[in-house]
């Protein structure tokens, strides 16, 4: 799709943030640009629209950018998955790894519900390892996880990371 090439065009790729050997991909250039930022929500809604998707599930921070656009175009409700202590109600959550100690993602109990279709947002993957406590978290209240979508794939850290748990580089794959 000739729109893919114009949105890699937008990404900024900021070396050494937010430490040294971190090659940031950074989203916000994307946000500039409204073709560019249109074309990435109308890629997904089109992949989307037909799925009977009834939650969008977006993750702490940048997947509430592309998240709630996404949910609005194909008719489903968008839920917050946030970082710990920000979410006023009752909540339920789950923790994953990061390179040094953990993580967790938290959601309100009773924005999920049993039979709801959850799409799952970030804007990019690398090891998987927040996706996954996200898809645990919507499977703990009985949803299926029909996909996740992120705008940008790193598969040469994925493959580090199995490999040998260094960082890899960050050449961009858009799914
Ligand atoms: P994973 O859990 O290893 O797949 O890492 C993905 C998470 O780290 C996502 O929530 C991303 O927003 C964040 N992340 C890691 N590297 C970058 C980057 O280069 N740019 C933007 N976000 C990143």
């Amino acid at each position: 799709d000739p729109r893919i090439n114009g949105i890699k065009t937008k990404i900024r790729v900021v070396p050494d943030f937010p430490k040294k050997g971190i090659m940031f991909q950074d989203i916000t250039t994307v946000l500039l640009d409204p073709k560019a930022f249109k074309d990435t929500i109308d890629l997904f809604v089109e992949r989307y629209r037909d799925k009977n998707i009834s939650v969008v599930a977006g993750i702490e921070a940048r997947g509430f950018l592309f998240g709630p656009p996404i949910a609005l175009a194909i008719g489903a409700k968008f839920v917050p998955l946030r970082k710990p202590k920000k979410l006023p109600g009752e909540t339920i959550f789950e923790e994953y790894e990061l390179e040094y100690g953990n993580d967790r993602l938290e959601m309100h109990v009773g924005a999920v519900e049993v039979g709801d279709r959850a799409l799952v947002v970030d804007d990019l993957i690398a090891t998987g390892g927040t996706l996954c406590a996200a898809i645990k978290l919507l499977e703990r209240v009985g949803a299926e996880v029909v996909e996740c979508a992120c705008v940008i794939e790193l598969p040469e850290l994925k493959e580090a990371n199995l490999d040998a748990g260094e960082s890899g580089n960050h050449d961009k794959v858009y799914q």
